[in-house]
């Protein structure tokens, strides 16, 4: 039986339907909740993810979630990793100390880790003190894209109703149904080797909340930290021999690493082969239809990117669609989605893709580099000051930049509209993102701001925050007394070296931001 019309469903019609409850969909559900906008999030499954999958919480993600007062406990659920271990055929070549790593770059200067399925409970648990249930056993099977909205077919286990929303998010994972019904294809390929997961307990020196790699001639291993005494994260390759008819087991893949590593008698908790791909879709929207996360892109797990990214595009969609509902800013704004987030993906799957090569490719030159240049080398290089700064930047996502949006505008210096805000720290011990954490477009001056600027921004009903001019300001490029219009997601809008309360008029105009009557000044 289909029941047609929302009402049917018991439920309040709702401007955001998102599908799909991993990561990606919980945390764009988190952000537009917070933003006070209703949102009906579904999900096919009965339980949530119970394996732990994506490991890396990466910084950026941290800071992107202290605004909305969630770091703390991830920060507490995961595990803090002190130091990186090379080795060789089961012999330690280097200790490389990560603990402090981006030291002065960021709050969450460090690496972490914590399993995706603590993660998506932690993230459930907001949600529901939010006020927003995940509905399960409901699965989207079809979709219709309208003038005005979508309707949605789902599916339960007792019927099939229609649902009418404003917006829908496809959050719906690798095999997407909503891109699958906006006819997005999903070009790219699938690598010929494959990885096993394995989450084990085991008696071990190994069992040190550090990180181990071990490079063999033809094999490696990564021993990841996981809460707890003596559980670790094992990830290794699987070659095509080693796979027997049967369902493929530990003891069968484990290889000559794990035994050099002595984790042969490990107890294994969960223990997963997967393929890797490299897809990204050539449009993350279609009118009020987006795609984020693994439904918009796939990459190879190196450098721990995947989940964070998902992350990232359901925030950088958040604000946007919530403005947007919300009467503060003209719909043009929803059009800087694709090509924030598409750039960045596209470029992530080239680098990963050159990561996986590095680590995967067979031949004598491959194996020169993996077991000798490598551990010669990475020691030295993560010394130098500047390379342990850039790792940590591009590692960590801190980086990422909207140099090309149509919302990125100005610049001062080497400081770019596009560029996440730099994290500074005042001489008594607040820094610049506390202010983040009210959502809100707002205008930071370093130093003092002229009275013009305090005006307009009075004005236009824009938070002015006035920081101290300091060493650690200069360091991060910003310049004395300039204007910086910060997005609700952190990153810099407008940039002016003059402060010139034209240009911020301009510009909020250009957007329709706030509710701002413009008329006023023209
Ligand atoms: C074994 C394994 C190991 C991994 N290891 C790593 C790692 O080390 N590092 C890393 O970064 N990433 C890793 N990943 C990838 C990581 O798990 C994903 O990048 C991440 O889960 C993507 O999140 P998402 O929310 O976009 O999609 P998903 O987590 O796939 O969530 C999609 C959700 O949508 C639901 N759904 C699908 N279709 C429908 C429908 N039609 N209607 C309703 N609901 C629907 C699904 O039930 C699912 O809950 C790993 C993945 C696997 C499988």
């Amino acid at each position: 039986m289909t029941v047609t019309g929302n009402d049917a469903l018991g439920g309040a019609p709702s401007p955001v339907l998102i599908v799909g409850a991993g990561p990606t969909g919980l945390v764009l559900a988190l952000w537009l909740t917070r933003f006070g906008v209703p949102v009906r999030i579904i999900d096919r499954a009965a339980q949530p993810g119970t394996t732990s999958r994506a490991l890396a919480v990466q910084a950026r993600t941290l800071e992107l979630y202290q605004q909305i007062g969630i770091a703390a406990d991830v920060i507490a659920g995961g595990v803090k990793v002190p130091a990186l271990n090379l080795w060789v055929s089961g012999r330690k070549r280097a200790r490389i100390r990560i603990d402090a790593i981006g030291e002065g770059l960021s709050p969450f200067a460090f690496a972490l880790v914590y399993p995706q399925d603590a993660h998506e409970k932690l993230l459930i648990e907001h949600l529901e003190r939010a006020g927003v249930r995940v509905e399960r056993e409901t699965e989207l099977v079809r979709l219709e894209r309208r003038t005005d909205g979508v309707r949605a077919t789902l599916r339960t286990k007792a019927r099939e109703t229609m649902f009418e929303a404003s917006y829908v998010a496809g959050c719906d994972g690798a095999s997407s149904t909503v891109r699958h019904e906006l006819g997005i294809e999903f070009p790219g390929g699938t690598y010929q080797g494959y990885f096993y997961v394995a989450d084990v307990h085991a008696r071990s020196p190994l069992a040190n909340d550090e990180l181990h790699i071990d490079i063999e001639d033809v094999d490696f291993l990564l021993v990841f930290p996981l809460k707890g005494a003596g559980n670790l994260r094992m990830v290794g390759l699987v070659h095509e021999h080693e796979k027997p008819d049967r369902q493929v087991t530990f003891d069968d893949v484990k290889g000559r690493a794990v035994d050099r590593m002595q984790l042969g008698n490990a107890e294994v908790n969960w223990f997963s082969t997967y393929r890797v791909h490299h897809r990204v879709a050539p449009r993350f929207r279609l009118g009020r239809a987006f795609l984020l996360g693994d439904a918009a892109h796939v990459h190879s797990p190196v450098g721990g990117q995947g989940m964070n990214t998902g992350i990232g595009d359901a925030i950088n969609l958040a604000w946007k669609l919530a403005t947007v509902i919300k009467g503060e800013a003209g719909a043009a704004i929803l059009d800087t989605y694709e090509p924030e987030r598409i750039a960045f993906a596209r470029r992530l799957v080239e680098t990963t893709d050159r990561g996986f090569t590095i680590v995967t490719q067979q031949g004598k030159a491959a194996r020169l580099v993996r077991t000798r240049l490598v551990p010669a080398v990475a020691p030295l290089v993560f010394r130098l000051p500047a390379m342990r700064r850039l790792f940590f930047r591009t590692v960590s996502q801190i980086n990422v930049s909207y140099h090309d949006s149509a919302l990125s505008v100005g610049k001062t210096g080497p400081l770019i509209a596009g560029d996440r805000l730099p994290w500074i720290k005042f001489s008594d011990g607040s820094d610049n993102f506390a202010t983040l954490t009210s959502l809100e477009w707002q205008v930071h001056v370093y130093g003092r701001a002229r009275d013009g600027l305090k005006a307009a921004c009075s004005e236009l009903h824009i938070a002015l925050h006035e920081f101290e001019w300091s060493r650690a300001a200069r360091r991060a490029h910003v310049r004395e007394g300039a204007l910086y219009f910060i997005r609700p997601d952190g990153y810099i809008g407008l940039a002016d070296a003059e402060a010139d309360v034209s240009r911020l008029r301009d510009y909020v105009a250009q957007f329709g931001l706030l509710r701002v009557d413009y008329a006023r000044w023209t």
